[in-house]
């Protein structure tokens, strides 16, 4: 039996795991092991009716050794503090897998955004980046989108702090909206970067996307995105899901329609009905037979009892630790190829970069420019990979740990220690 899982405890077995295989001095660990800063802030709301609500929030600083600290913002009803250290752990270690000059860090807030109106939205945002305001900032932290988070939260952001510093700072946060010097190629980056994962690791068995099938759970921004993509390239998306339920087509969803469906207005897969569709629960999505599936919802999806009746031949995690450190050893010994969320879902911050570095020199880059430097990163991140699982003789996750302590291991090491 599993024990109740905590992605904090999963994220640190799996750094001690990757210590051990890469043969990389212990003596450091700690300071990787720990952020630099874990910070709660509790957050009062007026609400439409005139009551107050406390809201608890959260921003934890992993490492600025390579950079400034950079993550997103998540709001769920199940946002913790260890969930909150976990994914600021995984944002370092990204940002250092795919070699950007940025740290980890990412933050959260306790909340189930639709039980609230767009109004207290805008108000738990404000007064949330009011209460951080201290140690965000362009050279410092840079917050972006995350779970239940988007274009519109970075928006209040963006102006919460500006006004707190009586100047557009538009670098104070990416993700934003195109209008207010957000990157084009931002919002679809995420997704996008995961059917170039799914490319890459297609090429190295001599196959293409053309007529692959995939099953994708999600329909998030990573989800969404990375299903009209896949889509569009010529892959048979034959089973979606989001928090209603999962669609089913052998013979691949008509993504297009189906997108139409759910972003005009608040449709659930559950209500959409189409000839040859049949509707599935999340479980058999997991389960189907397919060949990439793409978990892109949360954490902790796939588990041990999950491990040993999966039936895809790849999994490419879009979400930050869908599968847990049991399940990956299983799927490690049953020759299931796994492209981990370290470089997978790497395209979002790897855009957030390009959006930083337009808003500090006041440059705007063309989309064609954007999709072709996040290809040009990522391929040749995962040739690193590539190089390190054939040195370690291990999986390309192990591997692209391996990469990334030794990374934040030699900057940490030149630097030295303060004082
Ligand atoms: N939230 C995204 C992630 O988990 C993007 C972070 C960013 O752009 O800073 O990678």
């Amino acid at each position: 039996m599993e024990r109740a899982y905590d992605p904090y405890e999963n994220v640190v077995t799996v750094l001690e795991q990757a210590m051990d295989v890469g043969n990389i001095d212990r003596s450091m660990f700690e300071i990787i092991k720990n952020p630099q800063r874990a910070v709660i802030v509790y957050l009062p709301v007026e609400m439409d009716d005139g009551t107050v609500r406390v809201f608890e929030g959260y921003r934890v600083q992993h490492s600025n050794i390579r950079g400034p600290f950079k993550g997103g913002v998540r709001y769920h009803q199940d946002c913790d503090l260890n969930e909150t250290m976990a994914l600021s752990t995984w944002m370092s270690l990204k940002c250092a897998v795919v070699n950007i000059p940025f740290g980890g860090a990412k933050g959260g807030i306790k909340v189930d955004p639709k039980t609230l109106s767009k109004q207290e939205l805008r108000r738990l945002t404000r007064r949330y980046t009011y209460a951080i305001e201290p140690i965000i900032g362009a050279d410092s932290d840079i917050p972006a989108p995350d779970v239940n988070t988007n274009s519109q939260t970075m928006a209040w952001i963006l102006d919460t702090y500006s006004m707190l510093k009586g100047k557009p700072c538009p670098g104070v946060v990416t993700g934003k909206p195109v209008e207010l010097g957000g990157s084009r190629g931002r919002e679809s980056a995420t997704g996008r970067g995961v059917v170039i994962s799914s490319k890459l690791i297609l090429e190295q068995m001599g196959e293409t996307l053309s007529g692959v099938r995939v099953a994708i759970q999600g329909m998030g921004n990573v989800g969404a995105n990375a299903a009209r993509i896949f889509h569009h390239r010529g892959a048979k998306v034959i089973a979606i899901s989001d928090i209603s339920g999962g669609l089913y087509c052998s013979d691949g969803l008509d993504i297009d329609l189906i997108s139409d469906f759910v972003t005009d207005g608040e449709n659930l897969l559950k209500d959409y009905n189409a000839p040859g569709v049949t509707h599935i629960s999340n479980r058999e999505l997991l389960l189907c037979e397919c060949d990439i599936l793409v978990p892109s919802a949360m954490e902790n999806q796939i588990n041990e009892e999950l491990a040993q009746k999966i039936k895809c031949r790849f999994i490419v995690e879009g979400a930050n630790g869908p599968t847990t450190a049991a399940a990956d050893t299983i799927l490690s010994e049953r020759g299931i190829n796994l492209v981990p969320d370290v470089f997978a879902n790497s395209g979002g911050v790897i855009v957030s970069y390009f959006e930083w570095v337009q808003n500090i020199q006041t440059l705007t880059w063309e989309r064609d420019q954007v999709n072709e430097m996040l290809e040009g990163i990522m391929t040749k991140a995962f040739y690193e990979i590539l190089k390190e699982v054939e040195v370690s003789k291990c999986s390309l996750r192990m591997a692209a740990y391996i990469l990334a302590i030794r990374r934040l291991l030699y900057a940490e090491e030149i630097k030295g220690i303060f004082p």
